[in-house]
């Protein structure tokens, strides 16, 4: 289909006209997109069925990555490039009169997740498959995804993402690989020959049902599995409900409340405490997915005592973890294992990232909505709490206090951290501070009483997706240079390190950077009819909003740029254009008052005839990875810019990095190790260390109110928070914001870090003057960034934590057993 052009072209032609009953002068680009994706989707086809044969065959362990969110965006231009068949479909294409990239436009991004944690997930994915590596995804199909997000008068505005509505050409319903999930019910016990037997009943049971979407390698002919779960009813009306005297009404309402399961996303990346459906979510996937891969070792026809050689079972962050106490439950209750083996095997089976720094924000769920909800498996849980508790009194005799903090149970709550952790044989961290913080801090006491099981695996993301993909110019410059064995090493792009100091390459370098912000420039005239300075710096901060990621610092540093312009307008400044991309959750009042604030100040400084050539500003609506694709190749200037140790690690960081941004950052999450690689040579710090903003939560003497009276710039922006401040517009005024940082005391330091931004800020202006220096800090970016790829992460997490080899290499399968 694909093996050259005119292959592809008359293959392409045929099936067009085939699948739309049209004439190929009058198909739409939705039936393109249709046709090239059920075209590529088949392809993928041959290679899936082989990878699964080859797997049970090689006998090797596989791995499922737990996960309630997948951010995985568009899958077009991935799978094309992973086929190896990008060019020939692009140039193919091109010679029928159609544009690549306006056809990839047409497809729904699959949003299944709200940021970081989901999008580490989707980048997981590419990288085991790319590597060879026999791991699959585990997940929910969400009817709905992340909202929508429109900008209206400035405010965010939510609207309901169904992005299946025109279908899904990657997915496979496999109905026959549907399994039961049952809510509800009581426990019964029996005594069978001396043993108790417990079994669940007058529950609710809901089917869950696959829908697979094949995970290509790159260029490996490996094709991995992510199973979307999806809720439907198991109720048959022709029993019960459809009885004469049953009701075909409470049939249908019946079956709407039971599918409500996988309707939608939750939209916060924290905060669904004590939401019913959020944990009959959690569970359906552990369930589902539990059972689905016990389906998967029947066929290897072995004892389930050696489940761990075959299977491990990863948790991304403790929303999984009732994936612990369901594999008890079905050991125990179907297979006839006692407590203490059953135990063996679990412990042997599961492996937990954390991605929480903050105690406050751990999952938990109240005991009585999990007696209720799941009465079987809570059971277990406080049989595995009790016998916890007992084993910690005889490790530390007397010490009742440290007993009651690391209890499964306490205060009426499930700890899910402490679940996931006494059940799992390894727990990581996702950047070296952010596991030291673990150690020392947050998880100390489990940290002592399992000090082997505590590791770090510093996050990464595709450079497939990221800079191959995202960046096709960057990406020819940089073979141009080095060659292609970046592609499969990307530890290989260091080799740019001699090209640093390369006048004609740096010269590249900008070039690709500028067609790059081009490309911005017409998608922003598109959706604001601006046309954007291209030679002004782009500064970008995207990620969620958040009050610790400080979006806010970032705006009142714009507007002390403003005023600074409106009293000297012949000041010396190097023109910007700022560019924000940021959902907010939808009760996160604060965030969509600093979203609201970010729209103000630009409809102010964009429309100054003072301010208006050096100073612009963009929030751009709806925030996704298929607009991060579009924003992050264009960025000269990468914000990062948490209060220290409240970022876990970031990614967004990483992207910006790989594709030539130059980073101003506090040294928080994986900006420590950006900043161990780059030095002050190539990236901007500033702001509080990590053991400053400690010392200020414990011993208090951080004054907002001080930096307010003593700093006139700090206290003229503020001023303008409140009406009639020249960022009012419509009499709008920011009072909640205001107090946060006066009368609440600055939660986030944003005051107490505002001089160093600032003065932080204005160096880098400077800086970008000189263009072969800012040039050589961007290639020196790029070099370094092979660190911060994904393919090197899975690698230790496979030898580290899996204990599995790469089974499909680029020359072909690998030995079997
Ligand atoms: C990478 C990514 C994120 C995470 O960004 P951070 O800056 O690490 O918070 C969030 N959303 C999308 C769409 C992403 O691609």
């Amino acid at each position: 289909m694909f093996s050259n052009k005119e292959n592809f072209k008359n293959e392409f032609k045929q099936r067009l006209i085939g699948k739309t009953g049209r004439q190929i002068h009058e198909v739409t680009e939705d039936d393109i997109y249709a046709a090239l994706g059920s075209m590529v989707r088949e392809q993928i086809g041959q290679n899936w069925a082989a990878t699964n044969r080859t797997y049970l065959e090689h006998g090797q362990r596989q791995v499922y990555y737990f996960s309630m969110e997948f951010l995985i965006g568009r899958l077009l231009g991935n799978n094309l490039l992973n086929l190896g068949v990008l060019q020939t479909v692009r140039e193919g294409l091109g010679e029928l009169g159609w544009d690549l990239e306006d056809i990839e436009e047409q497809e729904a991004d699959a949003g299944l997740g709200n940021g970081g944690l989901g999008r580490l997930a989707a980048c997981f994915l590419d990288s085991l498959a790319s590597l060879g590596y026999a791991g699959h995804g585990n997940g929910i199909r969400y009817k709905y995804g992340l909202f929508e997000q429109k900008i209206i008068d400035g405010h965010q505005v939510e609207l309901p993402d169904y992005w299946l509505q025109k279908g899904n050409v990657w997915e496979v319903r496999r109905s026959d690989k549907r399994v039961n999930v049952r809510f509800w019910g009581n426990v019964e016990m029996r005594e069978v020959d001396g043993k108790e037997v417990f079994e669940t009943k007058n529950g609710e049971d809901v089917w869950a049902v696959p829908y697979d979407v094949p995970v290509v390698g790159y260029e490996n002919s490996a094709v991995n599995t992510l199973r979307l779960w999806s809720a439907e009813s198991a109720a048959d009306p022709t029993r019960g409900f459809g009885s004469p005297s049953g009701n075909y009404y409470n049939f249908l309402d019946y079956k709407r409340s039971v599918e409500t399961v996988s309707e939608f996303l939750y939209p916060d990346d924290s905060e669904y405490a004590g939401k019913l459906l959020r944990l009959k979510q959690e569970y359906f996937l552990c369930s589902a997915g539990v059972q689905s891969i016990l389906r998967t070792f029947d066929k290897l026809r072995l004892p389930y005592d050696r489940l761990a050689e075959k299977v491990a079972i990863h948790i991304n962050d403790t929303h999984p973890t009732l994936a612990i106490p369901e594999l008890m439950r079905i050991l125990m209750d179907e297979k006839e294992f006692g407590w203490d083996e059953a135990w063996e095997i679990v412990t042997s089976v599961v492996s937990y990232t954390n991605h929480t720094i903050l105690s406050e924000a751990l999952e938990t769920w109240p005991e009585q909505m999990v007696r209720e909800l799941l009465p079987r498996v809570y059971m277990i849980i406080e049989e595995m709490n009790r016998r916890f508790c007992a084993s910690l009194l005889e490790e530390y005799p007397g010490e009742q206090d440290r007993v009651s903090r690391m209890a499964i149970i306490a205060d009426g709550q499930v700890k899910m951290a402490h679940l996931a952790i006494h059940g799992s044989h390894s727990i990581n961290g996702v950047a070296a501070l952010h596991t030291d913080i673990l150690k020392k801090r947050e998880m100390k006491d489990f940290y002592e009483l399992y000090p082997e099981r505590f590791n770090n695996k510093t996050n990464g993301i595709t450079h497939r997706r990221w800079l191959m993909h995202a960046n096709p110019s960057l990406a020819e410059v940089i073979e141009g240079a080095i060659g292609s064995d970046w592609k499969t090493r990307p530890d290989r792009l260091n080799d740019l390190l001699a090209h640093a100091d390369d006048a004609v390459f740096q010269d590249k370098i900008r070039s690709v950077k500028h067609t790059n912000k081009e490309r911005l420039a017409s998608y922003i005239y598109k959706k604001h009819g601006v046309t954007v300075d291209t030679n002004s710096i782009f500064d970008v901060q995207v990620k969620r909003l958040h009050a610790y990621k400080r979006q806010l610092l970032n705006a009142l540093h714009i507007m002390d740029l403003y005023n600074r312009i409106k009293d000297n307008p012949t000041l010396d400044l190097t023109p910007r254009t700022f560019i924000f991309g940021a959902k907010a959750a939808p009760g996160y009042y604060m965030a969509k008052q600093i979203i609201k604030l970010i729209n103000n100040i630009a409809n102010t400084v964009n429309n100054d005839p003072q301010t208006k050539d050096l100073l612009n500003v963009f929030f751009l609506e709806n925030y996704s990875v298929s607009l991060a694709e579009k924003i992050i190749p264009a960025a000269d200037v990468s914000e990062q810019i948490s209060t220290a140790g409240k970022e876990a690690s970031g990614t967004g960081n990483m992207k910006l990095m790989m594709n030539g941004a130059v980073t101003v950052g506090t040294l928080d999450g994986a900006n420590v190790e950006m900043y161990e690689s780059l030095g002050d040579e190539a990236m901007y710090l500033f702001g509080l260390r990590v053991e400053e903003v400690e010392k200020y939560y414990r011993e208090g003497g951080y004054s907002a109110q001080a930096i307010y009276h003593e700093d006139e710039r700090v206290k003229r922006v503020l001023d303008q928070l409140i009406y009639p401040g020249p960022f009012c517009q419509y009499g709008q005024s920011f009072d909640p914001i205001y107090h946060s940082l006066l009368s609440h005391n600055d939660e986030y330091f944003v005051l107490r870090d505002f001089a160093g931004y600032a003065d932080t800020q204005e160096r880098i202006g400077m800086d970008y003057r000189n263009s072969k220096e800012w040039a050589r800090k961007s290639i020196i970016n790029i070099a370094k960034s092979g660190r911060f790829a994904g393919d090197r992460t899975i690698n230790e997490y496979a030898t580290e934590i899996w204990g599995i080899k790469p089974i499909f290499s680029r020359e072909g399968v690998h030995g079997t057993r």
